[in-house]
């Protein structure tokens, strides 16, 4: 289902008005976590301004360290429905398991699947059951194939509306936080009909290289890009050494229209 010998023209996953894999870039900002409502409206309001279409953010987060900060749960949720109330940004976070899916699907536009459970295909059925778009994020040691077939398992359960997303697999370079395989871009475009999107900001893990990989990414013929902001990266609960502050964000997305040319 998800071969482009299956189907030979491109898929559009439309999300309201928004149609990924169109003629359009779209960018899915916002800070790695939820953490107050003073700060998601403040990322929201930055992004929308800069040019952002979807807000991401997560409320429930797959931590390395079981006492780093674990999301703010429903009430990050909540925030997250407000702030697509108050700035029209579709919003988009991860899902981590079944029980908490159906809380998930009531708030969020755009159903993630973050690179630790790619592979968990019981999660993949339970998604394919639900009536939203699901961004299938790369496994960090997946291969491309691996990725189709996952994102295989939730077409075949129902859902066509699957956007995938190139963030980074691990690689012997430790420099960076992961390697960004740009070419898996024109890769899956060939062995796939599905849009894809890339986020640089988990595969690089340090800010200043996010805007010059987010460039090559579009060159290259993303669909999208998902880019970690936050009004304060100095203080923020997760993933702050690779956040934009928001006048950066805003230099890159002016710097994205000579490459991009269409939004
Ligand atoms: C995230 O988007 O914040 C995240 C945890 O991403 P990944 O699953 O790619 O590590
Ligand atoms: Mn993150």
């Amino acid at each position: 289902l998800a071969s482009r010998a299956f189907k030979e023209e491109g898929t559009i996953v439309r999300v309201g008005d928004i149609a990924i894999g169109g003629e359009e870039i779209h960018v899915m900002a916002g800070p790695c976590a939820v953490e107050s409502r003073e700060q998601l409206l403040e990322a929201a309001r930055l992004v929308k301004e800069a040019g952002a279409t979807l807000l991401r953010g997560g409320a429930f987060k797959p931590r390395t360290s079981p006492y780093s900060f674990q999301g703010l749960e429903e009430e990050g949720l909540k925030l997250l429905a407000e702030a697509r109330e108050k700035t029209g940004l579709k919003v988009v976070t991860e899902v981590m398991d079944a029980s908490t899916l159906p809380m998930i699907a009531e708030y969020a536009d755009i159903l993630q699947i973050g690179t630790r459970n790619m592979q968990n295909f019981f999660l993949l059925r339970e998604v394919a059951k639900v009536d939203k778009p699901v961004l299938l994020k790369r496994g960090v040691s997946a291969t491309i194939e691996e990725w189709l077939m996952a994102a295989e398992y939730i077409m075949a359960g129902g859902n066509y509306n699957v956007i995938l997303c190139e963030r980074g697999i691990r690689t012997y370079e430790s420099f960076t936080r992961n390697t960004l395989d740009l070419a898996a871009i024109p890769v899956v475009k060939h062995l796939s009909h599905l849009p894809i999107i890339v986020d640089p900001s988990h595969a690089i893990g340090k800010w200043r290289f996010v805007p010059p990989m987010a460039a090559a990414a579009v060159a290259a013929g993303a669909d999208g890009l998902l880019i970690e902001v936050h009004p304060n990266p100095a203080e923020a609960l997760c993933d702050g050494p690779q956040s934009l502050t928001p006048t950066n964000f805003q230099s890159l997305m002016q710097d994205l229209k000579s490459v991009a040319g269409v939004f």
